[in-house]
């Protein structure tokens, strides 16, 4: 079993480090927020006391943090991972972030003497919590292999992109077909309510009809029809509508270096853009089914 370090726990680092601990390794996790280390060592983690404590002994790291700013900043610099990890460390960062950055990130890290991966994830809180999330890993392959054993206890699929930053450009073109399906869904589901239908009835139809896809089995915009769904609970967040706001932002950035018309993605992002600028983009992104239905931002 292996010593590893964890920085960022929030609402996706903290259940996967809780399947690492669960599969027997000694995970030494560090997070800027008080609560989020707090949590996390509830269910097993090492709390510790800067990311330079975390790295500690620690074989191979893991981040799972924000935005690209922030992956950086947990790199680079004298406090960061780079000048603190132990020479042989092998560093993967499963953030969602910018191919730029990703790119930066593994060049620094060659250029440190580190073998680094890019290894964003799919599958949401409840992915993580099971430890069935899909792993798309971009960097050299027998490092990948080598990497292999450690993400399998958070994983339901881990899958080699290709070179250095494919596996960000994996996650940036999913989470846009997840974004557009998102809204799909509410549209759906905000007419079939007012057409009528029965939330559970038209769920049912939908979940095995052409219609299906994961925001409909997973965050179906009706309270009391899926269990994983944030309208339970108010909106409250599993992914945060500035976190998918940022995910499509990058999606669009992608696009436009690369001369791509993206004609749904482009409304999708100004919807989320309208949560964000109401100051509701701490809430869960599904929160858009309420521009559908005319009830945002009560
Ligand atoms: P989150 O905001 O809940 O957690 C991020 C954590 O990082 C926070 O607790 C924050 O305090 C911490 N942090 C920031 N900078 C830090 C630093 N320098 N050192 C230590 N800790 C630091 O976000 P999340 O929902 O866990 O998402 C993390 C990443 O995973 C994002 O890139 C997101 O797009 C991606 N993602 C999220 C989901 C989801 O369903 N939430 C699914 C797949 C991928």
């Amino acid at each position: 079993m292996a010593t590893i370090a964890w920085i960022g726990l929030g609402n996706m680092g903290h259940p996967m480090t809780a399947n690492l601990v669960g599969a027997g390794h000694t995970v030494r996790g560090f997070d800027l927020s008080a609560p989020a280390l707090e949590a996390a060592a509830a269910d097993g983690v090492i709390a510790a006391g800067s990311s330079t404590e975390a790295l500690a002994g620690a074989e191979i790291a893991f981040t799972m943090l924000p935005r690209g700013e922030h992956a950086l900043a947990a790199y680079q610099g004298p406090d960061g991972i780079f000048a603190n990890a132990a020479p042989g460390t092998l560093l993967i960062d499963c953030s969602t972030i910018d191919v730029a950055s990703a790119r930066t990130l593994h060049d620094e890290a060659a250029a440190a003497g580190f073998e680094f991966l890019d290894a964003p994830v799919s599958g949401g809180i409840a992915g993580a919590q099971k430890g069935t999330l899909a792993f798309m890993v971009g960097g050299e392959p027998d490092v990948v292999e080598k990497a292999r054993p450690f993400i399998e206890p958070m994983a339901g699929n881990i899958i080699a992109t290709g070179e250095a930053t494919t596996g960000q450009a994996a996650k940036i073109c999913n989470n846009l077909m997840l974004f557009i399906n998102m809204v799909s869904t509410s549209e759906a589901a905000v007419l079939a309510d007012r057409l009528g239908l029965d939330h559970r009835v038209f769920h049912s139809i939908a979940s095995v009809s052409s219609g299906d896809s994961w925001p409909l089995r997973t965050w179906y915009p009706y309270p009391g029809v899926v269990d994983s769904s944030p309208a339970n609970n108010d909106f409250a967040p599993t992914f945060t509508a500035d976190l998918a706001n940022k995910d499509i932002t990058l999606a669009l950035a992608a696009a436009e270096e690369t001369d791509t018309p993206l004609v749904l993605g482009t409304i999708v992002q100004e919807m989320l853009q309208q949560v964000s600028d109401a100051g509701a983009g701490d809430r869960d992104c599904s929160i858009v089914k309420k521009i559908v239905d005319g009830t945002f931002p009560s």
